[in-house]
């Protein structure tokens, strides 16, 4: 069996470390907001070349308190694409805002840039795109469009740890970066994590006190904040892990151009582009069998996922949030997508045994 996903395989070359680093946090005897959360905050802004990271406690709360960072009014509008995990959508809905969904362009998956400007009206205050499946966004005319129309960008960078526009990393073009640790993300802790790097210090400073109950100082609350601090042992399980990210991607990206290279045409594959370096936190294809597709992989023993089953308009949580319902881009590739194995736990063997038994299918 080749399954979609193996946390422990993913984590095994990292378990004595974990071990040692559990010891050493047993032994301190310090349990919240220490200094292994002050260290992965200053290791995961370096990482980027920036200065300001916050962490937080989950990919969800980043958003959530980037948008409360930034004083919206109940009402304003933020633009999102439609094809995305819920989470970005929710994020906004918690918020107090409204989401105004764009849809994506259908060769890159992610938010079309030509697309947004009919959503802009006089209630739009951001646009929160989303990187999705580990390539970036099509930043240059998407923070042009912020600029002309004083937009707040905020990049949900939960898949695109590492990932490159033109040369530059994910969470670096907006005024918020949010990110995930979640477990099987590419940069994934033992547990939920998340945090945000910030462009400017009085928003991480901001984002410390939201995620600290609004307190800037013990026990003095200028502002409502949350409880959604950085757990101090995912982080220095975090800090372990960190050195490996490129290690990480380049691993996924060898496998991903095992598949591009090898797929044969019945398969629509993700477009290789020199502008985006995709970390591919998901290698997807789309298929207009996709169902009976997974099925016969099964079959033969290889797990696949399907990111989302679901799409965002279909969602019955969200029936009373959306203007519209209909965005036929996302719907297709909600109908048609299929995610392969393609993790840190997988061989190129693996990979070339997927691959060989998705070119016997006859469609
Ligand atoms: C995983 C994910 C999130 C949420 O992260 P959590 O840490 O699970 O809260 C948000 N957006 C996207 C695109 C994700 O993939």
């Amino acid at each position: 069996m080749i399954p979609y996903e193996s946390l422990k395989i993913l984590n095994r070359p990292f378990e004595e470390k974990f071990k040692a680093r559990f010891a050493g946090f047993l032994e301190k005897g310090w349990y919240v907001l220490g200094e292994e959360v002050s260290l992965f905050e200053e290791e995961f802004a370096a990482y980027h070349d920036e200065k300001y990271v916050a962490g937080v406690a989950n990919g969800l709360d980043a958003l959530i308190l980037s948008l409360r960072c930034c004083n919206f009014k109940k009402g304003d509008e933020v633009i999102v694409p439609s094809n995305t995990y819920i989470a970005t959508i929710l994020a906004i809905i918690q918020a107090g805002l409204i989401p105004v969904l764009v849809e994506p362009d259908s060769r890159t998956y992610n938010i079309d840039p030509a697309a947004i400007p009919a959503a802009i009206t006089d209630r739009t205050v951001a646009i929160m795109v989303v990187h999705l499946y580990g390539q970036c966004c099509e930043m240059d005319p998407i923070m042009e469009l912020a600029a002309q129309h004083q937009l707040k960008v905020i990049e949900d960078c939960a898949q695109a740890h590492g990932a490159k526009y033109k040369g530059k990393l994910a969470g670096t073009f907006g005024d918020f970066g949010a990110f995930s640790f979640y477990p099987t993300k590419n940069l994934g802790a033992l547990g939920d994590a998340g945090a945000v790097l910030c462009k400017t210090e009085a928003d991480y400073l901001k984002i410390k006190q939201l995620r600290n109950y609004g307190s800037e100082k013990k026990y003095h609350n200028g502002i409502i904040g949350y409880n959604s601090r950085l757990d101090e042992l995912q982080a220095s399980f975090l800090r372990i892990k960190l050195p490996y990210l490129d290690e990480i991607n380049t691993h996924k990206r060898k496998l991903a151009q095992l598949y591009t290279e090898n797929l044969n045409d019945s398969f629509i594959k993700p477009k290789s582009d020199p502008d985006f370096y995709n970390v591919f936190h998901i290698y997807n294809i789309l298929h207009p069998e996709r169902d009976r597709l997974k099925q016969y992989l099964l079959e033969n023993n290889i797990g696949t996922e399907v990111h989302y089953p679901v799409a965002p308009q279909d969602q019955p949580a969200l029936k009373d949030y959306l203007r519209s319902f209909d965005y036929p881009v996302s719907a297709k590739i909600h109908q048609q997508t299929l995610s392969l194995p393609c993790s840190f736990a997988h061989t190129e063997a693996d990979v070339l045994g997927v691959i060989r038994i998705l070119n016997k299918f006859h469609s």
